[in-house]
């Protein structure tokens, strides 16, 4: 079925088409169509499965310019509200009077206050910012048509939830509600009823399940050797490129410094870099400049880096959540990805949730040659992978 089918207008229809989406993907052939009939909706379908276009597109058909926010997207980090700015500016290419403005913290007001002041359409902004140009009367979002929360149960994970409450008691009630999310947490079914009006669901595939174009194991390992095996998978693996995350800032600082001293080039984001560090190390990684992205979940997920070849979980995630976050950011729209994540006995619970999570058992893998210091893991793993024919679990090569 072609994006013309789904009652978008020419010059978005054409927009689209240069950017090569030959056919919209399942979320936006459901959610498309509701949008543009006016209604609230519930929009759950795992990362990097379009949920942007789901809702720019149709929100952008029914804009007539006028200066004024009608659309509010609120977004839980800096990248992402750029990102999304980034591609509704390419989705509305062919309507030339569509102003965007995306406001988020880290970066001087000045400029946020001008382009507000000249007169905007749309608005991408995080929270905390956009709270801020509320209270100095310099955003005025009383003739907002269509509030969109996008990426919430991020938002929540990150304590926005008051930020984002209000927010929203700054919009009209009278207005159209979006709501996009990978996971549907209980909690995000009790905002929806206060925020949203009667709202259509589209729920696409098992919101738990981690992409199926990906593979992905457990290295066990002890904490002692954990940066030589990262070094040892990275050695015997191809790669174009790998996203390493993290679970502290302080990881995220070590593994980069040792990456670089080895000759990789290394770019790296997590909360304690300037907003500059941070657009500069993503605007790296993007280009290809930079071959390996380290960073801390919280500033990573949701992310759209085209073409990262492999995910490299460098702790396990403490939020099982986290885990089909992390490990989505590679076979997104559809190509092959490879997840590896180091796992130590400190984090065994944590594997364990994942697992649980994700309703399926994770393969171990121990690589082929590499000098295991003993770990009781490695014992926990032969007991539970005796009894099949052969030892599955080790004694494979790594990959
Ligand atoms: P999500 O918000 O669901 O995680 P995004 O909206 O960031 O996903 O989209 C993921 C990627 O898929 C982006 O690079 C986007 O350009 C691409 N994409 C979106 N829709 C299509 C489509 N219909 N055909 C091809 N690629 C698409
Ligand atoms: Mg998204």
């Amino acid at each position: 079925m072609p994006f013309s089918a789904l009652g978008l207008s020419e010059p978005i229809v054409k927009a689209v088409n240069d950017l090569g989406f030959t056919e919209p993907s399942p979320i936006q052939t459901q959610a498309i169509p509701i949008v543009l009939e006016g209604k609230d909706l519930i929009g759950s379908a795992q990362t990097g499965t379009g949920k942007t276009a789901a809702f720019s597109l149709p929100v952008l058909n029914g804009l007539e310019p006028g200066k004024k926010t009608q659309v509010l997207i609120l977004e839980p980090t800096r990248e992402l509200a750029a990102q999304v700015e980034e591609a509704i500016e390419k989705y509305s290419k062919y309507l030339d009077e569509i102003k965007v403005a995306v406001i988020f913290g880290g970066v001087k007001y000045q400029r946020q206050i001008d382009q507000l002041k000249s007169g905007v359409e749309i608005v991408v902004a995080t929270p905390g910012r956009l709270l801020d140009h509320i209270g100095q009367g310099t955003a005025d979002l009383s003739q907002v048509k269509v509030l969109i929360l996008d990426e919430v149960d991020r938002m929540l994970d990150m304590g926005f939830l008051p930020d984002v409450k209000r927010i929203i008691k700054n919009c009209p009630d009278e207005r159209q509600t979006l709501l996009f999310t990978a996971t549907m947490p209980r909690e995000i079914e009790s905002l929806s009823k206060w925020v949203l009006k009667d709202p259509e669901k589209v729920e696409i595939g098992r919101s738990r399940s981690a992409a199926e174009t990906i593979s992905h194991a457990f290295y066990p390992v002890v904490e002692r050797q954990k940066y030589k095996l990262l070094i040892e998978l990275m050695s015997r693996t191809t790669f174009q490129s790998v996203l390493i995350f993290t679970r502290t800032k302080f990881n995220a600082d070590m593994v980069s410094r040792r990456l670089e001293r080895l000759g990789h080039s290394v770019a790296v984001l997590h909360s304690d870099r300037t907003q500059r560090e941070r657009t500069a190390a993503l605007a790296d990684f993007k280009s290809g400049k930079a071959e390996i992205l380290v960073a801390t979940d919280i500033a990573a997920r949701g992310l759209d880096v085209a073409g990262v070849s492999h995910v490299i979980n460098y702790d396990v995630p403490l939020n099982p959540e986290d885990y089909v976050h992390r490990i989505g950011r590679t076979g997104r729209a559809q190509t092959e990805g490879d997840a590896f994540t180091l796992l130590t006995e400190d984090e065994v619970k944590n594997s364990k949730a994942i697992e649980h999570f994700i309703g399926q058992k994770v393969e171990r893998k121990k690589i082929e040659g590499f000098k295991y210091m003993y770990s009781a893991l490695f014992e926990a793993e032969e007991k539970r992978s005796a009894g099949r024919t052969t030892s599955r679990l080790f004694g494979r090569s790594g990959r």
